[in-house]
């Protein structure tokens, strides 16, 4: 074949990206090893699942495809203005949370605007704002700003880092890929101190995985205090969609009225939107999982310091496990023993992996496929 210079004829902030790296395929893994029942704890996925009412949600409405969705999502956006006690003006509705993100870089961010976010942050949000020829503005956390989360988000640095240039700041609070979280008063006060152009973008993913009666920082109460603020949340963690892609922020109307000015017209499809609707109304579904997580961090923070390991704290539904060696051999070790896990040296974290909770019999597993590789990776 020809090799025309296609790299350098496209935009200039998109030759810099580096694209997202998912987490590897069962069936690719097995493919390539010819073997069978690999397991993969790599994407943050519901071990448990879709809920049923989603599926069944789902199977009453697939004979309608043919059909366009409603544009507006007027069902799911009622639905969850409803659960949260916010405008139905205030709901922007995406084809996963990953699409409002995108949404947020396209009204906001471009050629000399900037977006902060901390060296450990989500890979997505460089790749939002470079992809709009937006200014990645990284925070470098300064170790001994976070003696008891190394690794979490380093709120001085990303306050130092705001400058003339930043329209946005993206945090995600539990964080992936560390799982650290941000304590209600800092996370306040880091807010209030930011210019009120500047757009605080609060990812809340994994919020639901938090314990309820914790004294942990809902940024959606936030909400009429801060015109400024959006928070992010998704159905593909706790409600186990992400297949379907759909997600949502919620924002002062403004801003909502702005991203959807460059929403594609149907970004949230039929059945996504109906098997959401249903998810949300499945409170029990997403308490079995919470339930489920809970035991599992326990299992594995158990499990690998039972190996001399340390693994960072975390609120998410994964662990972050600190192999003390490069992680590389040890992950391409549990591939061979059919673990799929997460490599996280693309975050700065070569001595890492993170490893998503399943059942308590793949996460047991993966403790004794891990016992087993570091025998041979010393
Ligand atoms: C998984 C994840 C999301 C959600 O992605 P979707 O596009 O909704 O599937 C958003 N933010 C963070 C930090 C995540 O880990």
């Amino acid at each position: 074949m020809s090799n025309p210079p296609w790299l350098e004829r496209a935009l200039p902030c998109v030759q810099g990206l580096s694209p997202y790296v998912p987490g590897k395929p069962i069936e690719e893994l097995e493919r390539e090893l010819g073997i069978q029942g690999a397991i993969k704890l790599a994407s943050n996925e519901n071990p448990l699942g879709p809920s049923p009412a989603a599926l069944e949600a789902m199977r009453a409405h697939v004979g309608k495809v043919h059909l366009y969705p409603d544009g507006n999502g007027h069902a799911l956006k009622s639905a969850l203005a409803a659960a949260l006690g916010v405008g139905i003006d205030q709901i922007t509705l995406g084809n996963g949370s990953n699409d409002v993100l995108d949404l947020i870089a396209r009204a906001y961010l471009g050629e000399g605007r900037g977006a902060v976010f901390s060296e450990h942050a989500f890979a997505v949000y460089p790749i939002s704002t470079q992809a709009v020829g937006g200014i990645a503005q990284w925070a470098r956390a300064l170790p001994a700003d976070h003696p008891h989360q190394p690794y979490g988000h380093d709120l001085r640095a990303m306050r130092a880092s705001v400058d003339a240039r930043t329209r946005v700041v993206f945090l995600a609070n539990p964080n992936n890929p560390t799982g650290t979280w941000l304590e209600k008063d800092e996370l306040h006060a880091f807010i209030a101190a930011l210019p009120e152009h500047v757009l605080v973008v609060v990812d809340e993913a994994y919020i639901e995985f938090v314990d309820e009666d914790s004294d942990f920082p809902n940024a959606m109460a936030w909400l009429d205090e801060f015109p400024n603020l959006v928070v992010t949340r998704t159905f593909s963690k706790i409600h186990g969609l992400a297949g379907l892609r759909v997600g949502y922020a919620v924002s002062h109307p403004r801003v909502a009225d702005m991203l959807n000015r460059v929403r594609q017209p149907f970004n949230a499809n039929l059945l996504a939107l109906e098997a959401a609707r249903a998810a949300l109304g499945d409170p029990g579904h997403v308490r079995r999982t919470r339930e489920l997580n809970r035991a599992g961090l326990r299992q594995v923070r158990t499990g690998v310091a039972a190996l001399g390991l340390k693994a960072l704290p975390s609120l998410g539904n994964f662990i972050c496990v600190d192999m003390g060696r490069p992680a590389r051999p040890v992950y391409d070790g549990l591939l061979r023993q059919g673990v799929i896990v997460r490599p996280v040296a693309n975050y700065g974290m070569p001595h890492h992996l993170r490893v998503s909770m399943g059942t308590e019999a793949e996460n047991a597993r993966f403790l004794v496929a891990l016992d087993h590789v570091l025998d041979g990776v010393k």
